[in-house]
């Protein structure tokens, strides 16, 4: 049997397509989008696509083709030249095409595309006689030369620039449009110049040639340090590499009735639902994004060219009734028609994610279960983003400086710094940056990743400064023409205000304003109305995020618990969704006043009788906390941890404040001292702790249960509901957790007795020592719950410290030739290894206690894809921080539609 020919080529072109946009992962989004677009009858210039997988073979064959591509591709060029009735680089009827990278993922700006390809000396003329345009063939000619040199040949851009700028000033114009053709001329022989003296070899003039050299770039720069940088920081794994579109160009720069435009079909910054775009008339490709000119909206391409302003309403309700999401798209406008030439589901502030997936449920475009499978949850703690305090602005007649456009929402305010590089050095010095750019290019990334905001002075909505900041969630103001940037001198001058580096400034990412000061920044608009210092009615952001949460709750099925150690905390948790609590540490209400003063005294105490007296000035306090914390909660269940740090942490260790230990307690300060380093331990996080202590001194216990029974039968009087559950950390052997249970349960009959009431609770254990996973079923019959405590689990598992793993674990993970594990293990939990500890043990428990409840209170309960895991273990809650809350209740509902989806 004659094996398949393997296909590395598709064609597009005249209403029909080989793929389809359901084929990105070997087309490309792109080259998926471009398909599918022309097969619903958009006006697409035709091409083709090179698969990924040509790609992935590339990369992995020392740079080389695998069998038949070549000829593939000159097949499929040969096809696209009789399509187009013109010849790639033809002295008389010349095919330009524009050489396009594109990955199944969106990587904005990472990889490289070059524009005009075919253009050589002959074909240049050809151009002109074709057009009749002798401007625009020399403008494209010396673009193509400087994108080709820049992206193929790496010849440094700013090269190209300088010379550009040399003939502007020699001619005294400063833009490029100004330049005649005969200056376009002079620019290019300067460029010939630079690409010879940068490249050893003249600029080539076979189109063939042109075009292999053009597709091995867009291939290589799949593994350009920026884009695997990018692919890292955003978790892009698992893909071939990029495809490469082909495509015949079309021009914006033809004239005044050309032009090229970018528009999504929703705002991405609120997600109104109007059109929403910026265009500019006589130019090319980036020009837009890149920010030479800043460009007009949308409506006004209304009056420029009515038809086109309506044929684009139109197809902006063709992608969005085909795609049924909001689309960012690009076109291009030659000669008065209008070209199609990328559509992709816009990125968008989550802000615009909710206000767009909660519209198109109501306008039926698509489902609850849509809308909910699609907001990034990584991304939901931007709700809760700071904002500038308004009221701190009013009260203080402060007055913004200028204002650009409100490219990216929140307020941010810091000492400003003009370059990436700075930006990054203050920022790990603990200093809050605000970056000012010109205009922001992938290099600083880095720069952006760090600061509370970012302010340019050049550039659109749709600017790379802006679309990489939304998606950082990074406040951003772009586009403020008023700022004048001396990056030498690192000032700048706006409005007669005179900055320098190290200056406060703030800016409202919400309206574009900037302030040339500091300015205190206060919490989001739901935060305010949880609060109650905000109505609801006032709020549109919270009303969206209310009806979201509703349809996340119908979905999800994992309960979701906070870590809560005060009434306050409570109170947020709950009004945020949570559904109890997984984790009180009850050592945090030791800090503070005088608790800390008797809680030394209990660690001091030389004997029962003093530490008992210690611990009973500790009762009430305690009591009083978790009935504060029981009265939150109306009824939903508590889980109490028992005293679980090293002793040692309560102690003063500077001189001073043992000084006044010694002093208020009347013993000397040498006693202090002594007691001190005999509780030193060497690796204190596998020392006296946990359990340990509780079984060494039970009346430390006994005081803590006691406060917790008490709290709850008190709370009970008042007629509210409450469900306490007592835990006892670092349980390694059924053993230890026995004889915890036993006191326990002495002193809980002992209060139920003297009360003449009960109240319900249970008494659980957490797994966090990896023997205490092994011997789950051991425990199980015993405790009546689980809670993972998968921060020491994974320590312990690991055999690495969270506190000491920064100088190896850092480059474990990061390093792209060591990945030894694919997230960082105390984020991220480590299905592999920690994961099937926690599968295990809960199978263990399981066997023995079928009703046991399994829960995990680790830092990982708040992380998306952990989260994933523990919904497919089956463990009944995830428990996190309150603000972390909604994010693990989107991802509960994320994960059960996933599950949902399996079954089926
Ligand atoms: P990116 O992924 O960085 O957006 P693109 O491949 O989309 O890169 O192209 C860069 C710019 O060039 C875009 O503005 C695009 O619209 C424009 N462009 C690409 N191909 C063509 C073409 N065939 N004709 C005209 N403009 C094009
Ligand atoms: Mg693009
Ligand atoms: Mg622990």
């Amino acid at each position: 049997m004659a094996k398949k020919k393997p296909k590395y080529v598709y064609f597009f072109g005249s209403g029909e397509a080989d793929g389809t946009s359901q084929m990105k992962d070997i087309l490309g989004g792109k080259g998926a989008n471009l398909a599918e677009m022309t097969s619903i009858g958009l006006p697409v210039p035709p091409g083709f696509t090179i698969s990924t997988e040509a790609c992935a073979y590339y990369s992995a064959n020392k740079e080389t083709y695998p069998e038949g591509m070549r000829e593939e591709v000159l097949e499929n060029l040969a096809k696209l030249e009789r399509l187009m009735g013109a010849k790639l680089g033809d002295s008389e009827n010349p095919l330009l095409v524009s050489v396009r990278s594109g990955a199944a993922s969106s990587m904005p700006g990472m990889m490289d595309t070059i524009l005009n390809l075919g253009l050589t000396p002959t074909s240049v003329q050809a151009l002109i006689a074709k057009t009749n345009n002798a401007r625009f063939a020399w403008d494209s000619y010396r673009r193509f030369i400087q994108m080709f040199g820049d992206v193929v040949m790496g010849v440094p851009h700013h090269e190209f620039e300088r010379a550009l700028q040399d003939v502007k000033d020699s001619v005294g114009k400063s833009l490029d449009t100004d330049l005649s053709s005969e200056n376009l001329q002079e620019v290019i022989v300067r460029y010939e110049r630079i690409y010879k003296r940068f490249t050893g070899e003249s600029f080539p003039t076979d189109p063939i040639d042109q075009l292999f050299k053009a597709t091995n770039a867009v291939f290589h720069s799949w593994n350009n340090e920026r884009a695997k940088k990018y692919r890292q920081m955003n978790d892009i794994r698992g893909l071939l590499g990029t495809a490469v579109n082909i495509q015949s160009m079309v021009y914006g720069n033809m004239g005044d009735t050309s032009g090229t435009g970018v528009a999504f079909t929703r705002d991405p910054s609120t997600g109104e639902n109007k059109f929403y775009g910026e265009y500019l008339m006589n130019a090319q490709g980036e020009d837009v994004v890149a920010g030479i000119r800043t460009p007009k909206t949308i409506e006004t391409l209304r009056d420029v060219n009515p038809e086109v302003y309506q044929q684009l309403v139109d197809i902006r309700s063709i992608l969005e009734n085909h795609y049924h999401d909001m689309q960012d798209v690009e076109f291009t406008i030659q000669e008065g028609k209008l070209y199609m030439l990328q559509t992709r589901n816009g990125k968008r502030t989550i802000f615009s994610w909710l206000k767009t997936q909660v519209d198109m449920v109501n306008e039926g475009l698509i489902t609850k279960e849509i809308a909910v499978s699609r907001v990034p949850s990584g991304e939901f703690g931007k709700l809760f983003a700071p904002v500038l305090d308004t009221k701190s602005i009013r009260d203080q007649g402060l007055e913004e400086v200028t204002r650009g456009l409100n490219a990216s929402p929140g307020g941010a305010s810091g000492q400003i710094y003009f370059t990436a590089a700075k930006a990054e050095e203050m920022a790990a010095e603990g200093k809050d940056v605000i970056l000012v750019r010109s205009e922001t290019s992938p290099e600083d990334i880095g720069g952006m990743a760090v600061a509370k905001g970012v302010v340019t002075s050049r550039g659109g909505m749709t600017s790379h400064a802006a679309v990489v900041a939304r998606g950082m969630g990074c406040p951003c103001v772009s586009g403020a023409g008023e700022l004048h940037i001396n990056e030498t001198k690192k000032t700048l001058e706006v409005n007669g205000h005179r900055l320098s580096e190290g200056d406060y400034m703030s800016i409202d990412g919400f309206t574009g304003a900037i302030y040339a000061t500091k300015i205190p920044v206060r919490s989001s608009e739901i935060v305010q109305v949880l609060n109650g210092n905000m109505k609801e009615s006032e709020s549109s952001i919270f009303q969206n995020y209310k009806i979201f949460m509703g349809y996340v709750n119908e979905l999800k099925t994992l309960g979701v618990y906070a870590n809560a150690d005060s009434p306050n905390d409570t109170k947020m948790a709950v009004a945020l969704g949570a559904e109890g609590i997984g984790l009180c540490r009850t050592e945090h209400m030791f800090f503070g006043g005088n608790r800390i003063m008797s809680i030394r005294k209990m660690i001091l105490a030389n004997n029962v009788v003093e530490r008992e007296k210690a611990l009973a000035e500790l009762l009430p306090m305690q009591r009083g906390d978790f009935e504060a914390i029981f009265i939150e909660l109306h009824g939903r269940p508590a889980t109490v941890r028992l005293l679980d740090p090293p002793l040692h942490e309560f102690l003063p260790n500077d001189h001073t404040s043992r000084h006044e230990l010694a002093l208020q307690m009347g013993i000397t300060v040498e006693e202090v001292a002594q007691k001190s380093s005999s509780l030193h331990e060497f690796n204190p996080m596998l020392g006296f702790r946990g359990c340990r202590l509780a079984i060494i001194y039970p009346e430390i216990l006994r005081m803590q249960v006691r406060a917790i029974i008490e709290a709850a039968i008190n709370v009970k009087r008042k007629g509210i509901l409450v469900h306490p559950e007592i835990m006892i950390p670092l349980v390694g052997n059924y053993k230890e957790f026995v004889f915890c249970k036993k006191v326990a349960l002495e002193v809980i009959e002992k209060i139920f007795e003297e009360q003449g009431m009960h109240v319900e609770y249970k008494i659980g254990t957490m797994i966090e020592v990896p023997r205490a996973a092994i011997t789950a079923d051991e425990i199980a019959k015993e405790a009546e719950f689980f809670s993972f405590g998968t921060n020491d689990l994974t320590q312990m598992a690991c055999g690495f410290s969270r506190d000491d793993a920064a100088s190896f674990l850092g480059p474990y993970v990061n390093d792209i030739d060591k990945q030894f594990y694919d997230y960082d293990p105390f984020a991220t939990i480590d299905i592999d290894g920690v994961g099937k500890l926690v599968d295990m043990a809960s199978k263990l428990g399981r066997s023995t206690n079928p009703n046991i409840k399994l829960g995990i209170c680790g830092e990982h309960g708040g992380d998306p894809k952990s989260i994933a895991f523990f919904n497919q273990v089956g463990l009944n809650y995830v428990s996190c921080s309150p603000f972390r809350v909604p994010i693990a209740r989107l991802a509960a509902a994320q994960a059960a539609l996933i599950a949902k989806d399996s079954k089926k």
